[in-house]
């Protein structure tokens, strides 16, 4: 077969996010060695679509990233999208100890990050190193975790403030795998408001529940 390039940093590219069409019978081993990869992503061309595969050891990733193309293609469905948490759904308590922590800060933004051992499974909180913290501005970083360890969430509260994802958020997520969580309006007796979004592929990507088990809040 001819190679796709003679160039070998576009191989490696290449190599690196494989793109493949979906057979006809909707069976290919390389699809599946994608979708059974502990991390990595890559790409499945379908009659019906283009499908980001992307997988981390707490995140299983499929997700149409084209509509579905108008022109007759002979090939395989890509099959249903779907965003599991691998590492199953964060303990609640810590989600009650996070929004202790980012109401003990008011009326300044706080942060912390839900870090999860792949080895024993466990969830732990950790705060950050906070640069700067005023009542509308944050300047935090992401904690280096040591191998086996994976920053799930980065959570940030913006105080009394409504939570919406700001153009600041937004140059911060833009290169992560991560669920990023904002709470808001932390003084209401009502509860904070929340917004939360699933970074992945230079995505943004809607949660279609909360990560936190026994946490009835969607968004
Ligand atoms: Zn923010």
């Amino acid at each position: 077969m001819t190679s796709l390039t003679d160039n070998q940093t576009a191989a490696a590219v290449l190599a690196a996010v494989p793109c493949y069409p979906v057979p006809p019978t909707g069976a290919s081993p390389a699809i599946d060695a994608l979708r059974a990869a502990r991390s990595g992503h890559g790409l499945a061309l379908g009659n019906d679509g283009l499908m980001l595969i992307l997988r981390r050891p707490w995140l299983a990733l499929d997700c149409a990233i084209a509509p579905p193309f108008p022109a007759y293609l002979p090939y395989g469905s890509i099959g249903r999208p779907k965003a599991e948490l691998l590492c199953g759904r964060i303990p609640r308590y810590l989600l009650d100890a996070i929004l202790a922590h980012l109401r003990s800060a008011l009326p300044n933004e706080a942060a912390a990050f839900v870090i999860w051992d792949e080895a024993d499974g466990q969830f732990s909180v950790e705060y950050p190193e906070v640069d700067c913290a005023t009542p509308s501005r944050l300047v935090y970083r992401t904690p280096a975790v040591p191998p086996g360890r994976h920053v799930i969430c980065d959570i940030h509260s913006h105080g009394t403030a409504p939570a919406f994802f700001s153009a600041t958020d937004d140059a911060d997520d833009a290169h992560a795998t991560k669920i990023s969580l904002v709470f808001g309006r932390l003084n209401d007796p009502a509860g904070p408001d929340r917004a939360s979004r699933l970074c992945a592929g230079g995505m943004f990507l809607p949660m279609p529940r909360s990560p936190f088990s026994g946490d009835g809040h969607a968004d």
